[in-house]
């Protein structure tokens, strides 16, 4: 089968098209075909080696994505061939005390698909049975192979770590951004007001379509004071953050009394400056969010299903233009998800 994989870290052109043995199942496994492969900030950072645990190499990245199973391991039961399935990026063991009780994002060995293990960016993928969630009958298309790793991250941030509740401001970061367009949907879906922000109009744009209530550009314009005019010198009561750097520290300013920030990547900065009168002033609260549970998808699905959220994406790209697609990603065109096609 075709796959892009990479022997070394390094930039886009470490990336390589080719051939690679099919995988074969294990006995609780299925083999997938890839339909469509999401592409997530992660693959970059694993591709250009980001300091954590170490990942096998060479190395297929991709999380997540959408497929239909052609083999099935001897012991899975409750999937069968040509099913179609997302392909969910959590693994855990099952078994810890998390699991058990369902939070199997906190498990102890908890890994990513395509990060400490190989991923989507191929023809085929072998994935433990647990990870192939069938899809709803009313969903089609392949541009729902987009949804699973961002909807789960926003839904955990917005409902399981703020528990944001109806009625509340919800201030989105990097809205045009994979997780800042599912998040706008899902705290639109659950009664609150929603400020949008992001660099540039296009992505403002797009927010607007997908039901903010309120448009800022942070390089353009001041965070904080739109924030403060907009919620009647209150601040956000909850703020979706994954940029890092000085939006983490603007944020800050937008945020509420009794505020609850969520941070859940930093692609601008990791290192942060703050003032911890902010916080303890105001009654401040910094979360951090990784990932979500299993159910917590199965929610998002619902919602999928009853036509409240959609997926968004911007461009695919062939599998083999996966350099072209991570540099389209890395230059911050992008405005919604990207897709590659094998
Ligand atoms: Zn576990």
């Amino acid at each position: 089968m075709k796959a892009v994989v990479f022997e070394k870290h390094g930039g886009v052109d470490v990336l390589d098209y080719r051939d690679v043995p099919i995988p074969f199942p294990k006995e609780k496994e299925v083999v997938i075909r890839v339909e469509a492969a999401s592409i997530n900030h992660l693959d970059i950072w694993v591709r250009q080696g980001l300091p954590g645990p170490s990942i096998p190499l060479p190395h297929i990245s991709g999380c997540d994505g959408i497929g239909e199973i052609v083999e099935i391991g001897k012991q899975v039961t409750a999937l069968s061939k040509d099913q179609r399935v997302f392909i969910f990026p959590g693994l855990s063991c099952g078994q810890c005390e998390s699991c058990r009780t369902g939070w199997d994002s906190l498990c102890p060995s908890y890994r990513i698909i395509g990060y400490q293990t190989q991923g989507t960016y191929a023809e085929y993928i072998a994935i433990p049975e647990e990870n192939a969630i069938a899809v709803p009958e009313s969903l089609s298309g392949k541009e729902i192979g987009s949804i699973p790793l961002v909807f789960l991250t926003a839904y955990h941030m917005l409902f399981t770590r703020a528990k944001t509740r109806v009625g509340e401001t919800v201030l989105v970061m990097a809205a045009g951004s994979g997780v800042g367009s599912a998040a706008i949907q899902l705290a639109k879906a659950a009664g609150t007001r929603v400020i949008a922000a992001a660099g540039s109009p296009v992505k403002l744009e797009l927010a607007k379509k997908l039901g903010a209530d309120l448009t800022i550009d942070y390089v353009r314009e001041d965070l904080k004071e739109g924030v403060r005019a907009f919620t009647d010198g209150n601040g956000a009561d909850v703020i979706i953050e994954h940029t890092g750097g000085e939006n983490f520290t603007k944020c800050l300013h937008a945020l509420g009394r009794n505020g609850r920030l969520v941070t859940c990547g930093s692609t601008s900065a990791p290192e942060v400056s703050m003032n911890v009168r902010l916080l303890f002033v105001k009654h401040g609260n910094i979360l951090g969010s990784y990932m979500g549970a299993r159910w917590e998808f199965l929610e998002v699905l619902k919602l999928f299903s009853r036509g409240l959220l959609k997926p968004v994406v911007d461009r695919t790209f062939p599998l083999k233009e996966a350099r072209e697609a991570q540099t389209y990603i890395e230059s911050r065109k992008n405005v919604g998800k990207i897709l590659l096609i094998p």
